[in-house]
């Protein structure tokens, strides 16, 4: 199985060319839809990228797999040369993209600017470092825009079979942000150890209002031809900065539970159970009147959660499935769970009661033990 991850990496603005990014990725495009065409003043070695070197990999993440969000369909697919430290080299000679090992350097030929011989230089993220100690490899590499701006996306691959997993089993149920996630860690049908962690939503929550509050006297500066005044600038750089902030507020925090769930599951050798249930958190923030900005920020962090924690999975061949464990619906008798206060749940028929983040604990147990007896379970709630 080939696992795969990716890093997007800033350039350095002032050294790039952005009309010519734009052209390139405008090119790209075409080549997608099959049209090949040569374009006179633009270097032969960069158009060869998109019509030749990359017949081979249709199948590839370039091509073929689900792009990841920021790999939109017009991102610049470019080969690339590694040469390690001792000396030994790795792929296309003429690459584009050039991973020194031994200068601890990324070269960009011409991807930049333009001009004969233009090079722009990096330094290796640690990232790639990390990647390749795996026993990854970085054969391609990406150029193009995001908000303007010009970003490096790496891609590390690397061949791994998933192992064979012991007695303990982790469970991941996936709630909307605002009641964060949960997670069990259950050996032979025993919750040893169970959290449900929630970011520090206050925060975010003041984050958003502010960059709320800005926006509206920014608009109002707008409606009377003001926002090009210092103080439509700064009020505009105020906004940008606070909306940095809020991102990466929640991207750093769904990165660091991703590392740690991961290496929990890698400690234990566990399988691992998720519960993805996007669209019930939905209808549960619509109910709680979030506001809707703040709103889909919450169901697009929770789903670039679950995208980050199958791929960092794949990639440590950590076996997991997707499973439906419903946190309503009685474990052992399968009657309607009642709620009470803080989210306690109640069966009122067998008298079963746990955290209603806990439920999805015991529907995973149920449902292993059933997986083993081989008792098809999962048919009685479908129709829930
Ligand atoms: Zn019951």
């Amino acid at each position: 199985m080939i696992a795969r991850r990716a890093i997007l990496i800033e350039l350095p603005r002032d050294k790039c060319d952005v009309e010519y990014i734009k052209r390139l990725m405008a090119l790209t495009n075409l080549a997608y839809r099959d049209y090949e065409i040569w374009v006179s003043d633009l270097p032969r070695t960069i158009q060869h990228q998109l019509y030749h070197s990359f017949v081979n990999y249709m199948d590839s993440l370039v091509f073929g797999t689900d792009p990841k969000r920021w790999f939109a369909r017009t991102w610049v697919p470019l080969t690339t040369l590694r040469i390690f430290s001792d000396g030994s080299r790795r792929g296309d000679k003429g690459a584009p993209v050039v991973l020194d090992f031994r200068n601890n350097v990324i070269r960009l030929r011409q991807v930049c600017k333009n001009e004969p011989r233009y090079v722009v230089e990096l330094s290796m993220p640690e990232w790639v470092i990390e990647r390749v100690k795996e026993g990854g490899d970085i054969k391609f590499a990406m150029i193009g825009l995001r908000d303007n701006e010009p970003y490096l996306a790496l891609v590390a691959e690397r061949v791994v079979e998933p192992y064979q997993p012991s007695n303990y089993m982790l469970v991941i149920d996936v709630n909307a942000w605002n009641h964060g996630i949960a997670w069990g860690l259950i050996k032979d049908g025993i919750i040893i150890k169970w959290k449900p962690e929630i970011p520090n939503l206050r925060e975010v929550d003041n984050l958003y209002n502010l960059s709320v509050e800005l926006s509206r006297k920014y608009g109002k500066l707008k409606r009377l031809g003001l926002d090009k005044t210092e103080e439509g600038k700064r009020l505009r750089k105020k906004i940008r900065k606070l909306r940095k902030r809020l991102y990466t507020k929640l991207r750093d925090y769904a990165q660091k539970l991703v590392h740690r769930l991961v290496r929990k599951a890698l400690r234990h050798k566990a399988h691992v159970i998720i519960d993805n249930m996007i669209e019930e958190s939905r209808k549960e923030l619509l109910e709680k009147k979030i506001p809707s900005g703040l709103r889909k920020l919450y169901l697009m962090y929770t789903r670039r959660f679950v995208k980050l924690l199958i791929t960092q999975l794949g990639w440590y061949g950590v076996p997991y499935e997707f499973k439906r464990l419903p946190s309503t619906v009685c474990p052992v008798c399968q009657h309607k769970l009642t709620q009470e206060d803080g989210r306690v749940m109640v069966c009122t028929n067998c008298g079963f009661k746990a955290p209603r983040d806990m439920v999805p604990m015991y529907w995973a147990m149920k449902l292993s033990e059933a997986m083993k007896s081989n008792l098809n379970i999962k048919d009685s709630f479908t129709s829930e």
